[in-house]
């Protein structure tokens, strides 16, 4: 393990599993709503590389894969301004839009990107997240996948950083206080 890592909170089986079973619950919405099942997938970075790799290979169908990216945090806390800067966003008018993002904090990033998207008129749109926190502001945002609920705590991992680094841990842990 990695001498920063104080522990692991969710190890890469735990992981596996679990996205593959994501990805088995979008398929069968998506056979439901539509037989023709295509959708544009539009992920998060950079905290979503990993995720996003690993779920889309559990996704049968036809897929456009879209980049945004989005950023809030320096360090470990918040920006101040609180007010995530989001970069240009995809033509999804018309389509089945899955927006994926590696985790649920304050809520205010997969809020914006969500209400700047259905300004574009997606057919639909369905928002998938790795990880969400127990905060009361996490927990209202609508996000019909949740990979794994977890304490306000600060992880890395699997995609996710701090301040640049750790995003190559296979596993999702706690860095040392
Ligand atoms: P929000 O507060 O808008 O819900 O989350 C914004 C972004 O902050 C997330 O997409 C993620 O990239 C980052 N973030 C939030 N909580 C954590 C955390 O515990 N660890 C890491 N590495 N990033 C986080
Ligand atoms: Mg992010």
């Amino acid at each position: 393990m990695n001498r920063d890592i104080d522990h692991i909170l969710i190890a890469r089986g735990a992981i596996s599993d679990r996205v593959r079973a994501l990805g088995e619950a979008i398929t069968e919405h998506l056979e439901e709503v539509d037989a023709e099942q295509e959708i544009v997938l539009v992920a998060v970075m950079t905290g979503s590389l990993i995720f996003v790799a690993d779920l889309m290979r559990h996704l049968p169908m036809k897929i456009r894969i879209q980049l945004v990216t989005a950023s809030s945090y320096i360090g470990e806390s918040t920006a101040s301004n609180n007010n995530p800067s989001i970069g240009e966003l995809p033509d999804v008018k018309g389509r089945h839009v899955l927006l994926v993002d590696d985790i649920l904090d304050s809520g205010k990033t997969l809020t914006r990107i969500r209400s700047e998207l259905e300004l574009l008129k997606p057919q639909s749109i369905q928002s998938c997240v790795l990880l969400r926190k127990k905060l009361p502001s996490a927990m209202e945002v609508p996000c019909e996948y949740v990979g794994f609920e977890i304490e306000d705590e600060f992880v890395v991992g699997y995609g996710l950083d701090f301040d640049g680094y750790y995003r190559n841990l296979p596993d999702i842990g706690v860095i040392c206080p």
